[in-house]
């Protein structure tokens, strides 16, 4: 990996300031991993309450750190202090790369990432954080599709190691390398890839629930396989890992991969993510999932 994206790095203009859309899960975790890393973002959405959702987000992960006396309190003022929450693109035009995060809707994307290249510097590149919605699909919606690229966070943000960064048919080498240059100063992994359903983790993980399935149709305990798992030395097994993940997403992304490789990953009849769905057994969520949550 570091072969390949140090290539890239070298070739890379530092981002010096950054822009994330959308201040939920995902682009509240943005914006807190890449202000302790040191790299100010301005953080945008449409309505001010998400804003302090996003804020408090950030706050709760210093404040933990600042328990444990990993940082002190000015440390955590200068880390909040490179967030600068806003309603507005007034300051996009000093910002070098955007992480667009809001719903996963491709109409609402398309609308946003099109509305925020308007605004932005020349050069600077735009990115989507989209699990599911081609990056090439995306990319039509704006005039410049070579500043485009796939910037894939997994959730917890801060946690989770590894960054897809996601190449369209049109983005060119610069803006991956930028990406690419960004991603590390956020002390990420980043690895390059090519467009196509479910990238590549969800390529793995997808065919992995369906063997989780498998057994579970033949009779197994979701509980005990979920052990073997942990046993075998994985963070979590499978049940809880969907959970976690929340089953009304995973079950979008497996229709989305059954659509794209029908061949190898459309199933006959109900797998175990379409009858959790049915069951709005959604995971940590909505507090029932396999386990239950009180
Ligand atoms: P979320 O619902 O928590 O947050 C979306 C935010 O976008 C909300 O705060 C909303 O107000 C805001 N928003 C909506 N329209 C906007 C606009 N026009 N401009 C600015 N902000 C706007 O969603 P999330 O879970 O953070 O997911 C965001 C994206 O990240 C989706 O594309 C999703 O597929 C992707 N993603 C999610 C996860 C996950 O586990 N949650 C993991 C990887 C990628």
């Amino acid at each position: 990996i570091k072969k390949i994206t140090g290539k890239y790095e070298a070739q890379a203009e530092p981002v010096k300031m950054a822009a994330v859309l959308g201040a939920g899960i995902m682009g509240g975790g943005v914006a807190y991993q890449s202000a302790s890393k040191g790299t100010p973002i301005l953080m945008k959405d449409i309505a001010e309450p998400a804003l302090q959702l996003g804020l408090d987000e950030a706050n709760k992960l210093l404040g933990g750190q600042l328990k444990r006396k990993r940082i002190d309190a000015a440390k955590m003022a200068q880390v909040i202090n490179r967030i600068t929450p806003t309603l507005s693109y007034g300051d996009f035009d000093r910002v070098d790369l955007v992480v667009e995060a809001v719903v996963e809707n491709p109409n609402v994307k398309k609308a946003v990432l099109a509305e925020t290249e308007k605004h932005l510097p020349e050069g600077a590149v735009l990115t989507s954080n989209t699990s599911t919605i081609s990056i090439t699909d995306l990319a039509t919606a704006l005039e410049k599709p070579e500043n485009f690229c796939g910037m894939h966070f997994f959730n917890p943000v801060h946690k989770m190691p590894l960054v897809e960064v996601i190449r369209g048919e049109k983005t060119s080498e610069s803006a991956i390398a930028r990406t690419v240059a960004y991603a590390k100063a956020m002390g990420k992994t980043p690895i390059v890839v090519n467009d196509c359903p479910g990238f590549l983790v969800n390529r793995i993980l997808f065919p992995y629930f369906g063997g989780f399935s498998a057994l579970l149709s033949d009779g197994a305990d979701f509980r005990r396989i979920d052990k073997v798992m942990e046993r075998f030395g994985w963070p979590m097994g499978p049940a809880y890992l969907l959970d976690v993940v929340g089953v009304d997403t995973a079950h979008h992304a497996d229709r989305v991969m059954a659509a794209g490789f029908p061949d190898r990953m459309e199933h006959e009849g109900e797998n175990i993510i379409d009858r959790m769905f049915k069951l709005e057994r959604f995971g940590q969520k909505n507090a029932k999932g396999f386990y239950r949550y009180e």
